[in-house]
């Protein structure tokens, strides 16, 4: 068992923290002064490491960069207004990686090494979090195979990282969505409910063509019909269609589990809607645009937290809407901020104090 007791800390000898603008800051372009970096080998996670952000050499026969073996997780760690850290749900996160390990055949990391690191760092990072609203400290824990040998095997050693970027807004203007028919995110028996490095690069030619038609995202539907959605973009996808919040279902596998798409789901009973997870096809969510039930769609995920989405084009059938007159959307937004922040009491127990 690997304590946080005995981690290696190597502090950094002068913070690059007076150096960098915390206002206004794009999405993981800047990292904190430390990261964790811990190896798997002969079977075992070796003594994980917290040492200054630092770039590392890397054989190119590093079995990662080859076959793909890599997944990460985001997760997200704020400040409350007497300057307490906190960070939302990382036990949840901590679950999904390593599930995703499983599917990628990698091997699990231990819950200490995954909580007691963040913890760690964050500890030494503090500083970093901004305080702005919508900001926030963005936290990736990531592991990759580092076999050096070309061949296509399970690797047998690997690399788990934690590094800290602080960051503001991710996707901060309502979205106009295109809803994808001939590219697929995830098929059933795939990897689409895995953080796997893979689905994102997959991803980037449908996302490039829609945007090449002037959209900013696609609607992922399902790969046999493209008439059941999936998510949009990066983000799970929510659909308020008169009492009724209704997602996608997790069933198929089809659809990555999200810790915001979780909350999300408490915040809306909260606020009395129905919650339905099921499969809904697009001629459902067209049939109530037409009928005037479509109030609302959104994305939602650790990054953005809630993305609204004030156009949906399906062939040659767009749907507008008029975001401004929206309620749920930015109440839940609102009623998680509240609670992340700090500002109300947290009664589900999301928020692990640091
Ligand atoms: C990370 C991710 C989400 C959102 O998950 P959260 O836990 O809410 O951040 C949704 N869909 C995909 C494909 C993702 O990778």
């Amino acid at each position: 068992m690997i304590a946080a007791a005995d981690f290696k800390i190597t502090k950094v000898e002068h913070s690059r923290l007076n150096d960098t603008n915390l206002e206004n800051i794009p999405f993981g372009k800047y990292f904190t002064d430390h990261m964790l970096e811990v190896d798997y080998e002969n079977g075992e996670w070796k003594t994980p490491e917290i040492k200054p952000y630092q770039s590392f050499m890397m054989a190119p026969s590093l079995a990662a960069l080859h076959y793909g073996q890599a997944i990460f997780e985001g997760v997200k760690a704020y400040k409350n207004p007497i300057g307490e850290a906190f960070v939302f749900r990382p036990h949840d996160n901590f679950r999904r990686f390593n599930a995703s390990a499983e599917r990628m055949q990698m091997p699990p990391i231990p819950e200490e090494i995954f909580m007691e690191g963040i913890r760690a760092l964050i500890n030494l990072d503090k500083g970093w979090i901004p305080s702005q609203e919508d900001h926030s400290l963005y936290i990736r824990p990531f592991m990759f195979s580092t076999d050096e040998m070309i061949g296509v095997k399970p690797s047998e050693k690997y690399k788990f990282m934690i590094i800290l970027s602080p960051t503001g807004p991710y996707y901060n203007t309502p979205m106009r969505i295109y809803v994808e028919e001939e590219f697929v995110r995830a098929v059933p028996g795939g990897v689409g409910y895995a953080k796997a490095a893979g689905n994102y690069g997959a991803a980037m030619f449908a996302t490039a063509e829609a945007k090449k038609k002037g959209y900013d995202q696609v609607l992922w539907t399902d790969a046999f019909e493209h008439k059941y959605v999936q998510e949009c973009g990066t983000m799970n996808v929510f659909f308020i269609i008169g009492n009724k919040a209704i997602t996608p279902d997790l069933g198929a596998g089809t659809i990555l589990a999200g810790v915001t798409r979780d909350s999300v789901m408490t915040m809306l009973t909260e606020l009395g809607l129905t919650v339905e997870e099921r499969s809904l096809s697009i001629d459902e969510i067209i049939e109530a645009h037409k009928a005037g039930q479509l109030r609302e769609v959104f994305g939602t995920g650790t990054a953005a937290t809630i993305s609204l989405i004030k156009e949906l084009r399906y062939k040659d059938y767009t749907m507008e809407f008029d975001i401004n007159h929206w309620e749920v959307a930015p109440s839940v937004k609102n009623k998680l901020n509240m609670i992340r922040y700090g500002l109300t009491k947290d009664n589900y127990g999301w928020m692990f104090k640091i």
